[in-house]
């Protein structure tokens, strides 16, 4: 018999599932766009000068069972061993109900940083129990939502001393007793501001008139618990600061920084259940006295109030953050670690604070008796009290034992040349115990189970932590899966409606993407495991490399940068010392347009570079004569230019060659923001427009998800001139170090790996033409009611900026009207008010299928309506569904005497019937939040209420 075979090969086209539109949704949306093919479409729309010549190529694509096997294969080459080698990363134990529900749960992982509060409150409320688990285990007054690691956190807090401190000194102190690579980020930032770093001994070397500010390790990274209560005194004598870089687990059993009087703590709550993954993603804290909250960086939640008068969370003192003060913001944090603080709090919530002391006290014991043997043995152990870490000194067979501990499976850690450093975990057994002693020499059982306790005596904690009731539901895991899936089923994230945010790039992340994240082969490597063990890593991390060298036409590229804010300040970072090399250190002007993101201005600001502003044309272009004449006023001091291609506003200026040469010419360096990449990869390479340094956001172009605010990476590229200017080893002493850990969150960069291989060069060249056509459907389809701006010859690149100010005059809607009136529709508004006050930028993505954009317009064009029924008095100006947006479901209850129907409320266009999305909270009330801070669980209500 013939039989006709269908033509569908599902495996061959693993890149469909990146691309949202079908061929044929394609064929009817060029249609729409009026473009006679795809091709065609880009040709009119980028550039030919521009234009990459040559197809981006390395071989065919993998299929998602090819990738997994792949990844399995690079996870078989690395050897996972048990790392008690402490210095900041520790073995943990991740519960599996928050492992399933919240790490692998792209309810979770796929939402956006919370600045739509309304959609955000499951998260807002998971963050408010972060920050107040940080502030009760620090003994401080806020905290802050999560920073990128306990490195950065640590140069914030020197940048923040030197921000509030009285004292006018120039000098910064820093325990000798911090880890080194804390130690190593710090002296980048403050070399970079001209600061002195004095490390040594706080009780010997400390001459408090001398410094604006001293950290201290506690405890130390050799495992010394000191009591800073004096010190800290004399610091605040002389009008400095103290810090103190703690461990939240010790915190549960050692008094807390707050009661000794620093003012600010900081560091990692990667040990609360998140894992190593050879260096990141984990959340690092910071917490602070009241006094200086307003100069703390990064997000910090607090609790307001909505329409109705009910609780609801928001981000509170944004005037502080860098998308508003720019070059005078408090730092240029915008994304953090949210996802990791998110799990880091749920730790808490599973184990309430008896859990958690009684995890801290037992390893606190097996520490103990670790000690006992090694003593009873004739070695050497220090400190006489500790927490975790002990410091054994053994001499001349340093290397003989970390050997002897490797073939048990357990890396220790060396210390100088002749000491061994133990930190033991929450996984540590009594098996790992008696490895240990084998590896001294010591044939022991671990069968001595008296408490004996070597916590120092005047240092053990006695006041409460973590009294509020979350951190004290009943234990069952019943309660506890139930209250992570009711904070989810709060928010709006990825896996329930697009998420149209113009530069955020918020596309698909693919499942087979994050499966790897969770195998032990990567997610319990040490950041600094010996070499031999992490070859698996090391191939990862290669071929990555030569992949974003492709798309770039870079020569080399940085991992440590841990977002692209971080990106950026690492980029400026190899600019200022390449010119330093070259003799030219005095260069120190930085031009950036007025479009520029907020993080632009506010990391130049950080490497001490003055910003200058150039203007940017009606027509959105750079202003060049304004460009040319900025660069040639500051020719004798110019060290670089900071621009977006395509712009912020979407386009492709044509331009952007004569920036690059100009910039040159008067001896700058271009920094291009490639936050925008996913209008260029496979289409054109900024290497090869005349940049010198981009970062790439990994979690926007590569398929990391965004987790609600963090993690990301940021990693940059650079021509090959500025290569031996790159980020430093932060456990060597090259310098230049920006994160804690030598390949920033090395663990996530398996997702864009994994994408990049999934999609092959071909795949990623489609993907960005089809973001293209995404964005000029939408164009397309509202351009009748919207206008669209800087659409030259009616077409726009990845993103369309929807101009609702004329709404404004004609009928008092505002951008926030719009963007929460599309809460009620189920979409997360597009990026509102930036980089054009009072308008909407939407970003498709090339993800989204035309079914979802058909329903966006279709909810875009009822809001249309509706601003139209106001101007012919259909609609009240006041009481009408759009300024009385979101609704919930407490409008279909009790009474109702508003001029339009509970059925124009709750389901406008676009809006599911069945799967409709309910606000949690009316609309959130920003004011009061800022007026009546609290950065805290309030203390009153039960969440029992929650549960009813
Ligand atoms: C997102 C973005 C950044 C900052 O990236 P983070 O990872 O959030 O720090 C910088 N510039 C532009 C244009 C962006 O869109």
């Amino acid at each position: 018999m013939t039989y006709k075979e269908t033509a569908y090969a599902p495996y061959d086209f693993a890149n469909r599932r990146h691309i949202g539109p079908s061929p044929a949704e394609m064929t009817e949306m060029l249609e729409a766009v009026g473009a006679p093919s795809l091709d065609a479409l880009i040709d009119q729309i980028v550039p030919d000068d521009i234009r990459l010549k040559t197809p981006m190529t390395w071989g065919k694509a993998l299929s998602e069972q090819g990738v997994l096997a792949k990844l399995r294969s690079v996870a078989d080459k690395n050897r996972v061993m048990t790392s008690f080698i402490g210095q900041g990363y520790h073995g943990t134990v991740t519960p599996p109900p928050i492992q399933r529900n919240i790490f692998e749960n792209p309810a979770w992982y796929t939402a956006y940083t919370p600045y739509q509060p309304e959609i955000s409150q499951g998260r807002l409320e998971a963050l408010l129990n972060y920050q107040t688990m940080i502030a009760d285990l620090t003994a401080l007054d806020v905290a802050n939502a999560s920073l990128l690691d306990e490195g950065t956190a640590a140069a914030e807090a020197v940048a923040l001393c030197q921000r509030s401190a009285k004292s006018k000194a120039t000098a910064f102190f820093v325990d000798q007793d911090c880890h080194p690579q804390t130690i190593a980020v710090v002296k980048t930032r403050a070399e970079a501001l001209g600061w002195t770093v004095v490390t040594g001994n706080p009780f010997a070397d400390l001459d408090p008139a001398a410094v604006f500010g001293a950290l201290f390790q506690y405890p130390g990274t050799y495992g010394h618990v000191h009591d800073f209560t004096d010190v800290i005194a004399k610091l605040h004598a002389a009008g400095a600061l103290a810090c103190v870089a703690a461990d939240p687990l010790a915190l549960t059993v050692l008094k807390a920084p707050g009661e000794m009087g620093a003012d600010i703590a900081i560091g990692t709550t990667q040990r609360f259940g998140v894992p190593m993954g050879y260096g990141g993603p984990h959340a690092a804290y910071m917490a602070v006295k009241d006094a200086l909250k307003r100069n703390m960086p990064g997000r910090i939640v607090g609790v307001s109030i909505d329409a109705r008068g009910n609780r609801a969370y928001r981000l509170s003192l944004q005037t502080r953050e860098q998308h508003i003060r720019r070059e005078k913001a408090t730092s240029n944090v915008c994304t953090a670690q949210a996802l990791l603080a998110v799990m880091a709090s749920m730790y808490a919530v599973f184990h309430g604070p008896e859990g958690l002391k009684a995890i801290a006290e037992r390893i606190h014991r097996k520490t103990v008796r670790l000690a006992n043997g090694l003593e009873a043995a004739g070695f050497k152990v220090e400190p006489a009290a500790f927490f975790d870490t002990i410091t054994i000194e053994v001499g001349a067979v340093q290397g003989a034992i970390l050997k002897s501990a490797e073939a048990e499976g357990i890396n220790l850690r060396r210390v100088g040349t002749t000491k061994i450093g133990i930190s033991l975990d929450e996984r540590a057994t009594r098996a790992h115990t008696e490895a240990i002693w084998r590896a001294f020499g010591i044939d022991r059982r671990d069968d001595d189970l008296s408490h004996d306790y070597r916590l120092p005596q005047a240092l053990v904690r006695s006041s409460d932590y973590l009294t509020h009731p979350v951190f004290h539901m009943n234990r069952a895991e019943a309660e506890m899966t139930r209250y992570m899936r009711r904070l989810a089923d709060r928010d709006l994230a990825l896996d329930r409606a697009m998420i149209p945010l113009g530069s955020c790039t918020m596309k698909l992340n693919a499942t087979a993407e994050m499966m790897a994240l969770s195998w032990p082969q990567f997610a319990d490597v040490h950041p600094f495991a010996p070499e031999t063990q992490t070859a698996g890593y090391a191939e990862m991390l290669r071929d990555l490399e030569a992949k974003l060298c492709l798309v770039t036409g870079y020569n080399a590229f940085s991992m440590q940068p841990n977002s692209g804010a971080q990106g950026e300040y690492a980029g400026l970072l190899t600019i200022q010392a390449y010119h330093r090399a070259r003799g030219e250190g005095h260069r120190d002007v930085c031009l950036i347009p007025t479009s520029a993101h907020g993080t632009n201005p506010a990391s130049a600001q950080m490497v001490g570079m003055k910003v200058v502003v150039v203007r940017v044309a009606d027509n959105g272009d750079i202003d060049l004569d304004d460009f040319r004449a900025k660069a040639e006023a500051h020719a004798a001091n110019l060290a670089a230019c900071m621009i977006t291609y395509p712009s912020t506003h979407g386009v492709f200026e044509t331009t952007v060659r004569e920036i690059c040469q100009i910039t040159h010419q008067h001896g700058g360096q271009v920094y291009l923001d490639g936050a925008n990449m996913n209008a260029m990869v496979g289409l054109s390479r900024p290497g090869d427009i005349g940049s010198d340094v981009s970062h790439l956001n990994l979690h926007k172009t590569f398929a990391i998800p965004h987790g609600g605010g963090g993690p990301g990476m940021g990693p940059i590229g650079v021509k090959a001139h500025l290569a031996p200017y790159l980020p430093g080893n932060p456990m060597q002493a090259d310098g230049g170090a920006v994160s804690a850990a030598p390949y920033g969150s090395a663990s996530i960069l398996l997702i864009s790996w994994a994408y990049c291989l999934l999609m092959g060069g071909e795949g990623l060249t489609q993907a960005t033409k089809v973001a293209i056509l995404n964005a000029n459907y939408i164009a397309s389809r509202l351009k009748a009611a919207y206008p669209i701006l800087y659409s030259a010859g009616g077409r726009v690149a990845h993103e369309c900026i929807l101009d609702t100010r004329v709404m404004k005059d004609r009928a008092g809607v505002t951008v926030d009207d719009v963007a929460k009136r599309l809460v009620d529709c189920g979409f997360h508004a597009p990026t509102m008010s930036w980089p054009v006050a009072g308008t909407l930028m939407v970003e498709p993505t090339e993800s989204e299928p035309k079914a979802e954009l058909d329903r966006f317009i279709a909810a875009m064009l009822g809001i249309a309506a509706e601003v139209e029924a106001i101007v012919e008095g259909k609609l009240d100006a006041e009481d009408n569904p759009l300024k009385r947006a979101p609704h919930t479901v407490e409008d279909l209850v009790g009474d109702w005497n508003r001029p339009y129907s509970r059925e124009a409320a709750c389901f406008p266009a676009g809006a599911f019937r069945v799967d409709k999305y309910w606000s949690p909270v009316n609309r959130v009330d920003n004011v009061y939040g800022d007026r009546h801070l609290i950065c805290s669980c309030p203390p009153l209500e039960s969440y029992a209420e929650a549960a009813e």
